[in-house]
């Protein structure tokens, strides 16, 4: 089926664009771009598309951004998601309970707090929403093995240097390279102690377990829909994806430092049953269930002072990494994706281009920034680093999803709109 038409539309601005990395990040900013007829380039140092098999949830925020994008990416969303299995739990996002009893203090499994939002929990495999989101882009837009390496100031413009050797010049590039961004490197230095991400004191053991099984030992109701068990220094979310076929099990502990260069390795069911030795019998047995897990480190961004020089610009997770215990550093990309490609989309030449970035670092860091600190801060109380009284957990917990999932798009967008048109009219005085 051909891409539809508001993808296709001819370039009407006097410049064009680079996207470099398609993630997320790169594919949502790509196809906003091509919506508003600037002329976009997509480099992608894979083969192909979305080669790694991880789940992401999107709140509300992030749905209304796919929406306000375009239905098209809405319904590519919709077309792959899982959401929890049971009615009276579609609008929850999740139930959290203890996972151990805390030497006595609490009864593992009670409920502390059942949080909620519109549209309740959602996941959806990262390959199969990019496979979503590719058929939405024209021919010709995307090119693969392009491993960008360096970037010089070229006159104007930005010459991009790429691991084969080649070499491509554009007016402006945006940088959507992720968590390991090799442009994030470039634009703020080496030295910048914000360069590279750091290891943020917490580690994840993913796997699967289909759900007939875990539906035998749990029950429906606590196996088709979203929990997140609490611990000391540890936690447990399970929740349905592939359409219900599967329970998703993310393990998280607390660890004091990673040494290896790997951020995923495959462990051993044995190591992983260790750390919840002294669980609740019902965590144990779903982490007992969970067939080859692999740990991954996270990691995340200390804050930029900023995220464009010129005419390049930092998006998505190259801006600003987050731990996941928020659920919402993929949502937080999309969002950055509906400003930045209408603010490029508002402007008509390259000149204006550095203007553009400006505002969208004005109106995009301390939100996204906010996403980091929170979410780090939110891991510790779900490790119970805080408190393990089930009302000081519920108040915390009540308070700290609002700001993330009630944010209004498209007001910030009118007033980078304003600010545009404010810095446009100094320029002209000047
Ligand atoms: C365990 C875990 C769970 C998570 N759960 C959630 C969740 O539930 N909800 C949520 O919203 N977020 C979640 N996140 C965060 C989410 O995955 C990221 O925020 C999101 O994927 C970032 O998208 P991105 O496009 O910015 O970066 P990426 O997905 O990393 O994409 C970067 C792209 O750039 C390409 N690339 C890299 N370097 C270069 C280069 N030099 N040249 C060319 N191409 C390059 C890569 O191949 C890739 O395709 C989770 C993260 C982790 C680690």
């Amino acid at each position: 089926m051909a891409p539809p038409e508001e993808f296709s539309r001819p370039p009407t601005k006097d410049f064009n664009v680079a996207v470099v990395g398609g993630g997320i990040a790169g594919l949502t900013v790509t196809l906003q771009l091509l919506q508003q007829g600037v002329r976009t380039t997509l480099y992608e140092q894979a083969r192909q598309f979305g080669e790694i098999g991880a789940g992401v949830s999107f709140g509300p925020n992030a749905l209304r951004a796919m929406s306000l994008i375009s239905p098209h990416v809405r319904n590519a969303f919709e077309a792959q998601a899982t959401f929890n299995q049971s009615e009276a739990n579609k609008g929850v996002w999740f139930d959290f309970r203890y996972g151990e009893s805390c030497d006595g203090k609490h009864t593992a499994g009670d409920l502390i707090y059942r949080s909620e939002c519109d549209g309740g929990q959602t996941s959806i495999k990262r390959a199969d929403f990019l496979d979503e989101l590719v058929k939405l882009l024209p021919d010709g837009i995307a090119q693969f093995r392009k491993r960008c390496v360096d970037y010089d100031k070229d006159g104007k413009c930005v010459l991009l240097r790429f691991e084969d050797g080649t070499t491509a010049r554009h007016d402006a590039v945006i940088a959507c390279d992720g968590i390991k961004s090799r442009l994030r490197r470039v634009l703020l230095g080496n030295n910048d102690p914000a360069a590279k991400a750091v290891f943020s004191g917490k580690c994840a053991y993913r796997g699967l377990i289909p759900m007939e099984d875990v539906k035998a030992l749990l029950g429906d109701e606590l196996a088709g829909n979203s929990q997140m068990y609490l611990g000391r220094r540890g936690h447990i979310l399970t929740f349905s994806v592939a359409k219900g076929k599967f329970m998703n099990v993310v393990a998280m502990r607390a660890r004091d430092e990673w040494t290896s260069d790997e951020w995923v390795v495959s462990v051993d069911k044995e190591e992983m049953q260790a750390e919840f030795d002294g669980w609740s019998d019902q965590a144990r047995q779903i982490i007992r269930m969970v067939q080859t897990p692999d740990i991954w480190a996270l990691f995340d961004h200390p804050p930029s002072h900023t995220y464009f020089s010129g005419r390049v610009c930092l998006l998505g997770d190259a801006a600003h990494a987050s731990t996941p215990h928020k659920g919402s550093g993929a949502g937080m990309a999309i969002e950055d994706a509906y400003i930045m490609g209408n603010l490029l989309g508002s402007i008509q030449s390259a000149n204006q281009i550095e203007q553009a970035f400006s505002v969208f670092n004005s109106l995009r860091k301390e939100r996204s920034q906010r996403l980091v600190t929170d979410s780090r801060e939110t891991g510790q109380v779900y490790q119970l680093e805080m408190s393990d009284d089930p009302a000081w957990i519920a108040d915390f917990i009540s308070k700290r999803m609002g700001w993330v999932w009630n944010h209004d798009l498209e007001e910030e967008l009118e007033t980078g709109r304003e600010m545009l048109r404010t810095k446009g009219e100094q320029k002209r005085d000047t």
